[in-house]
């Protein structure tokens, strides 16, 4: 049996087209999963910056209520100054006055500190919002490219499917089962180019009666990985 090299390139050719189409189809898909995993991580930062903000506003406004109630009390304390029985206890209450006002004092700073980040809080959260616009405007873009990328690579691998389909009626009825056992094991490396000298997929170097027998156009497979062999177009015996 003679074979035909140039259909065995055409089969291998189409083969790894094959082969990189479905990487391509699978890039475009995991390239999704990175930003969707990106987008996740900003919302996971932004409900945070919301809930830092909205903790702070409540203990900001606890302090708030807790310095008017005690800026009452002194007042009320200072009502109580006119009506002293004794200098004894007009001294006593004064002296519970001025420390509460220094207690009230305390906290005013502790209120301004606090107010103060609030702004930088309310800040991060507006920018943790920007940022999760952002990626999930980026999600979307992808999505949408990568589908359209999709159908397109869809399409293209159902051709090359037609052209190689087309092309394996071709190979000879005898040689149809070892075939279709290469590929479902091998993939496109059911098929090797070689040299005459090594296999072009494991280099495997050859022996002089393998190289004789491709010579004459007989189905070769390489005893390194198995595959199926065939020479370069244009091969010119040397004898
Ligand atoms: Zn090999």
């Amino acid at each position: 049996m003679s074979l035909d090299y140039a259909l065995l390139r055409t089969l291998h050719h189409r083969l790894r087209m094959l082969t990189d189409l479905d990487e391509r189809i699978q890039k475009g898909p995991r390239k999704v999963k990175i930003v969707a995993a990106n987008e996740a991580s900003f919302l996971n930062a932004l409900e945070s910056a919301k809930q830092n903000l909205l903790e702070l506003r409540k203990a900001s406004n606890a302090k708030q209520m807790q310095l008017s109630e005690r800026e009452a009390k002194i007042e009320d304390l200072k009502t109580k100054l006119n009506v002293c029985d004794s200098n004894k206890e007009f001294q006593l209450l004064k002296d519970r006055i001025a420390a509460d006002e220094q207690a009230n004092s305390v906290l005013q700073d502790e209120i301004l500190e606090q107010l103060e980040k609030l702004d930088v809080l309310a800040e991060e959260s507006d920018t943790a919002k920007q940022n999760f616009a952002k990626a999930e405007a980026d999600t979307k873009a992808l999505s949408a490219k990568v589908e359209i990328e999709l159908k397109e690579l869809e399409a293209e691998k159902k051709r090359v499917a037609g052209e190689l389909a087309e092309a394996e009626k071709s190979i000879p009825i005898d040689m149809t089962v070892e075939y279709r056992r290469l590929v479902t094991g091998l993939g496109e490396d059911a098929l090797g180019a070689t040299n005459t000298e090594t296999c072009g997929n494991c280099n495997q170097t050859l022996t002089a009666q393998t190289v004789n027998e491709l010579i004459m156009r007989k189905p070769v497979f390489c005893k390194g990985c198995g595959c199926l062999m065939y020479l370069p177009e244009g091969f010119v015996s040397a004898k």
